[in-house]
């Protein structure tokens, strides 16, 4: 395929943009040759600058479950656009998709509207400081809950591609808050209580993770964090922006039936527009300002367009439960696919599901960010450039999961799989 003007294009948004792009990942750093430059999307095709139709396993790296330009939620900011873009006032909007979420998520009986997963998962850590009147927090390896300062301690994705686990910038006063532990090592996990006792304020883990590839949690791992948190008095943190509305209805705490404490969204909240969102139980939802003294805001947070966009996902997933099954039996029979294609090869090679988050890795097995990191990037490498060069498009980086998405044929998902036989035939 030919990527000439998405080359040009990267070569002039350099000049103004660093590094060409607004996040790093999409500059294809870890895969290497120029991004490609988006003209459109519709259900499941990317269509770019030159003119390639390409089939999406990113969604926008995971809101749009549905495909992009879904119908009803485009309708929905075309119509919310007409009366005004943005208040600074209260809505009924707000309150109908916030009794929505609560109703279809478990354990929460508030929740805050932010703009990004980032601002949710540094709103919930500055909550349950102020909750607890502790200031450490828990985080594991590879697990990647935005850009603030106190998750950029070896956080996963963006960071782990550029190979530099601390970002300068991040004081050390901020580090030494942030307590880290490989994924699914609970023994970890209780030393790290015993050493740092009553400092803890929680725990914050991707219940399932996202962002070192898709890595499950192993058998009661999150039940027994649940319980040490209850016996040291810290909060227990979902990071669901990835899994939220994705997973299922209700997210992990849903599926694997263990409660939070606090649950942070992002991603599919919004239906494609900038939202984040955290929640939890009237007692410490009502430490946030104004009820309480602990401190958010945010001058486009509950903005019109973003809550219609969001309200009309939430509502269509919540009305259309079979969208969860269908997903899941796409993915499942992508893996299948995969997985027989991948048992005729030489090389090492395993693949992580759950629903609709699965991921290859080019090594045997992954349980953490240790063992992701041991996958064969080179091979990542020729396999990206491959599967691109057959009209693909997966997560530019082996720390990604793929999300699918709803709009994805059965036809999509066995040229997915002829093209990766070619590859490892080749
Ligand atoms: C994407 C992501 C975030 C950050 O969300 P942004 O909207 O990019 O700020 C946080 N946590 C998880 C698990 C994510 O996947």
């Amino acid at each position: 395929m030919i990527y000439k003007r998405s080359s040009a294009l990267f070569a002039e948004a350099q000049k103004v943009i660093p590094g060409g792009v607004n996040s790093p990942v999409r500059a294809f750093k870890a895969v290497g040759g120029d991004p490609i430059f988006v003209k459109k999307a519709k259900g499941a095709y990317l269509y770019d600058e030159d003119g390639n139709k390409l089939i999406d396993y990113i969604a926008s790296w995971g809101p749009l479950i549905l495909g992009h330009a879904f119908d009803p939620v485009v309708k929905a900011v075309k119509e919310r656009a007409e009366l005004g873009t943005s208040y600074g006032m209260p809505t009924e909007l707000e309150t109908r998709i916030a009794e929505l979420a609560i109703s279809m998520v478990p354990n929460i009986e508030k929740i805050r509207f932010v703009n990004s997963g980032t601002e949710a998962c540094m709103s919930a850590v500055r909550l349950a400081r102020g909750y607890t009147g502790r200031d450490k927090i828990i985080k594991f390896s590879g697990c990647y809950h935005g850009h603030s300062d106190s998750f950029l301690i070896q956080a996963g994705s963006g960071a782990v591609t550029f190979g530099s686990p601390n970002s300068p910038g991040v004081t050390q006063g901020t580090a030494k808050d942030t307590l880290l532990a490989p994924y699914n090592n609970l023994e970890q996990v209780k030393a790290l209580f015993e050493a740092n006792k009553g400092e803890v304020a929680a725990i914050i883990l991707e219940p399932v993770a996202g962002n070192m590839g898709c890595v499950l949690p192993q058998e009661d791992f999150l039940h027994r964090l649940r319980t040490l948190c209850d016996a040291h008095g810290a909060l227990l943190i979902f990071d669901e922006v990835m899994t939220g509305f994705r997973l299922a209805p209700g997210g992990v705490q849903e599926l694997m039936g263990v409660k939070a404490d606090l649950v942070t969204f992002g991603k599919v909240i919004g239906g494609g527009l900038p939202v984040g969102a955290f929640a939890g139980s009237n007692e410490i939802m009502s430490k946030l300002a104004p009820e309480g003294p602990v401190y958010q805001a945010g001058t486009l947070s509950g903005n019109p367009l973003a809550m219609a966009a969001g309200y009309t996902m939430l509502k269509y997933l919540n009305d259309h439960r079979e969208v969860f099954e269908s997903l899941d039996k796409k993915t499942e029979y992508l893996h299948k696919g995969l997985d027989e294609v991948m048992k005729s090869s030489e090389m090492p090679w395993c693949i992580n599901r759950l629903g609709s988050m699965i991921s290859l890795h080019f090594t045997d097995k992954v349980v953490d960010f240790d063992t992701a990191a041991k996958g064969n990037n080179d091979t990542f490498k020729k396999y990206y450039h491959h599967m691109l060069d057959n009209g693909i498009y997966l997560p530019p980086s082996a720390f990604e999961s793929w999300f699918l998405n709803d709009a994805l044929s059965y036809e999509d998902l066995d040229k997915t799989i002829e093209a990766t036989r070619s590859f490892v035939n080749s």
